[in-house]
């Protein structure tokens, strides 16, 4: 096709269009291409032009014709998005754009229910149907060439792709002919031999039946003259995939699916398809289940006519389709030529008519607002898709990030996510996933979910799964505090007992097991003392108490000790600090009676504290003895996220140091999402020296969080 020719298609069908811009396209991609050819050993924009051809079949604007022109030209050659903005529009920028952006989108799968994911993402990454319509014109022409292509894999892999996503694509927007076309060729290199067997058989029948069809045709027409009917009537080829279609489905042979000749009868109005059908059906006998009324009821995409199957002339069975000419074009080229014949002369803007159609079809949104407004697609923009690193295509509501993307991969792979890599780049968990997407979810086996996950996931499956787990994690250690109670007990009132003892109570306490018993008692919903008290009535009274009260100051106490580090306990006993809070000089304490012959010390805002807060009669009054303690050091836990830099582990230390603070040990747990847990063991002197501390660890820029640990 020339340059001329191209322009004055496209002026037959919209008189408005600009001439001078689609023939400053036609050079500029031919420029742009010059030194490319085709596999075919055609120059590359031949492609191109060809692709420009195929739309103006369905009468698309300038912009849309001009796009096609220029489709590879971002992909493959040296101009860019900002080249043709400026050279042309941002609308046809845009086009090229989303072309461009379709072409990666790529099966790499086996997985053939992908198939439905795949057009869904299409869909989404179109955002314009100009450019869908573009992409399947640039496919068809792909199709029409692919026996050049050298490579039999790579063949096998767009045919594939073809049937899955484009055909079906095709067929949801009506484009009939588009469609059969693409599915014959796709269907010629995924089954070569069923398809040359198809064709020669084919082939055969048609030279041999010729004779048949032209009686069958002469006498419908007959019959429909007598009713002062005037018809087209046509023998219908078949097409060999659809041929083979129907033999996989319902099992039959070439001959059973052959055996029946179709026909098309065109005729002038919607009455006249029904009159005709009345005819045929009163002269020959119908075949049950073979009528359909697509014209009562169109299909979704737009398709009109009537079917029917009948015993027809020559007493052979024919299946015929009844529809008007209009009915016929949409049939074809889909509702892209329904306007022509419905409005007869183009109208200023009425180009884009079959365009709103088309996306009423699509998104039943139908604002009446500007035309080209109305070629963006709407549909999936609530999802994302991507892929798996195997080319699995992985669906997700928008918003979702990593962790619902290794959740829907598998819950395993979930909990025990340790990272992930975009399109091969190490991301922090909390990105953001973008359609197409290549998401690959670092695991280890020892990482289990953070509840933090929880607010970063956004599928209910992935904070099902993190819920499930934190639960799971918390029975665990609720079941281990309730069995301590019993051994803690057990050990001081020096008598045996055993888990099985529990189960009498559990209707009593509407518990399901033993286990579940104990994980109510650890977690602090049945006090352990009613149990206990239960179990073993003998045991209240017994010398734990009195052995208590013998620690516990009295106001007449003159045996206190004075070189205890802290005041109100008699000496002679050991003293422990807490590991959970360690408590420092300057802290509030309490003392807490462990066993007969030891006190801890914890801060009174310990964590730990509140398994003990129904026994009050182990709890002591106590505090700091200055004097004593003044002089020494004791260990403090503090807990840093660091934003992970090369030098700021480096800077952390330096504060310290600075500090005079003895740094005893430093623990790095890390994260994947930029930032690392750090945990660090210092000495100080007193709660002052701490607060100092933090306070310069808070101010360093590069540190998120900084706590003294207390459990
Ligand atoms: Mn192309």
């Amino acid at each position: 096709m020339r340059q001329y020719e191209l322009v004055e298609r496209v002026k037959s069908y919209d008189p408005s269009a600009d001439e001078e811009a689609l023939n400053r396209a036609y050079v500029f991609a031919m420029k742009m291409h010059i030194a490319q050819v085709r596999e075919s050993g055609d120059p590359y924009f031949s492609h191109p032009l060809s692709v420009a051809e195929i739309l103006t079949q369905y009468h698309l604007d300038t912009a849309t014709i001009i796009a096609a022109l220029l489709h590879d030209t971002i992909e493959d050659t040296a101009a860019s998005y900002a080249d043709l903005k400026e050279l042309f529009s941002a609308d046809v920028a845009n086009l090229v754009k989303g072309v461009t952006k379709l072409s990666k989108v790529q099966i790499h799968s086996e997985e053939t229910k992908q198939a439905e994911n795949f057009q869904k993402l299409v869909l989404a990454t179109s955002t314009d149907i100009r450019v869908l319509l573009i992409k399947l014109a640039d496919r068809l022409h792909n199709m029409r060439t692919l026996h050049f292509c050298k490579k039999p894999e790579k063949r096998y892999r767009i045919a594939k792709e073809t049937m899955e996503i484009y055909v079906p694509l095709a067929e949801r927007i009506g484009m009939q002919a588009l469609k059969d076309e693409m599915e014959d060729w796709s269907f010629q290199i995924l089954y070569p031999e069923a398809h040359k067997s198809i064709q020669s058989r084919l082939h055969f029948l048609s030279e041999q039946g010729k004779q048949d069809v032209e009686t069958v045709i002469n006498e419908l027409k007959n019959d429909l003259e007598e009713h002062n009917l005037s018809a087209n009537i046509s023998g219908r080829e078949k097409r060999p995939y659809s041929i083979w279609r129907k033999m996989q489905k319902k099992n039959i042979s070439f001959e059973q699916v052959c055996d029946v000749m179709a026909f098309r009868i065109i005729v002038d109005s919607t009455a006249s398809c029904y009159q005709t059908l009345g005819i045929i059906h009163t002269k020959y006998p119908m075949i049950p289940g073979r009528y359909k009324d697509y014209i009562s009821t169109p299909k979704p995409n737009g398709y009109r006519s009537i079917h029917t199957g009948v015993i027809g002339p020559l007493n052979r069975r024919i299946e015929v389709q009844i529809r008007t000419k209009d009915m016929h074009a949409v049939a074809e080229y889909g509702v892209a030529a329904h306007w022509e014949y419905k409005e007869g002369v183009h109208k200023e803007g009425k180009q884009y008519r079959w365009l709103r159609d088309l996306l009423d079809l699509m998104n039943h949104s139908s604002s009446p607002n500007e035309f080209l407004e109305h070629t963006k697609i709407a549909m999936y923009q609530d999802q994302v898709f991507c892929f798996s690193p195997k080319g699995d295509l992985i669906t997700l509501p928008r918003g979702a990030g990593p962790i619902d993307f290794a959740y829907a991969v598998h819950s395993r792979v979930g909990d025990t996510c340790v990272g992930v890599k975009i399109n091969g780049k190490i991301k922090p968990l909390r990105t953001v996933l973008e359609n197409g997407d290549q998401v690959e979810i670092m695991t280890n086996k020892n990482q289990t979910p953070s509840p933090e996950w929880e607010h970063l996931a956004v599928t209910a499956k992935a904070k099902a799964c993190i819920r499930r787990f934190i639960r799971a994690q918390q029975y665990e250690k609720n079941l281990i505090l309730g069995k301590d109670y019993f051994n803690n007990a057990a050990k001081e009132y020096c008598i045996s007992w055993n888990e099985k003892e529990l189960q009498p109570l559990l209707d009593q306490y509407k518990q399901n097991s033993v286990n579940d018993f104990l994980a109510a008692i650890g977690a602090g919903l049945i006090p352990f003392k009613d149990v206990f008290n239960q179990l073993h009535p003998d045991c209240i009274p017994s010398g734990f108490k009195r052995a208590i009260s013998l620690f516990k100051k009295s106001k007449s106490d003159t045996l206190l000790d004075k070189k205890m580090p802290v005041t109100g306990l008699i000496s002679g006993i050991a003293l422990k600090f807490g590991k959970c809070c360690h408590p420092v000089p300057g802290d509030a304490i309490v003392g807490i009676v462990t066993t007969g012959k030891d006190v801890t010390i914890h801060t009174q805002d310990c964590p730990t504290l509140t398994q003990y807060q129904d026994e009050s009669e182990r709890w002591l009054d106590v505090d700091w003895n200055m004097s004593v303690v003044q002089d020494k050091v004791l260990p403090v836990k503090i807990k840093i996220v660091l934003e992970d830099r090369p030098s700021s582990l480096t800077e952390l230390t330096n504060i310290i140091a600075k500090h005079n603070v003895p740094l005893t040990n430093l623990n790095t747990q890390s994260r994947s999402n930029g930032f690392s847990d750090i945990i660090i063991e210092v000495e100080v002197k007193n709660n002052n020296e701490l607060d100092v501390l933090l306070q310069a660890l808070r101010s360093y820029k590069h540190i998120a969080t900084v706590h003294r640990m207390k459990a």
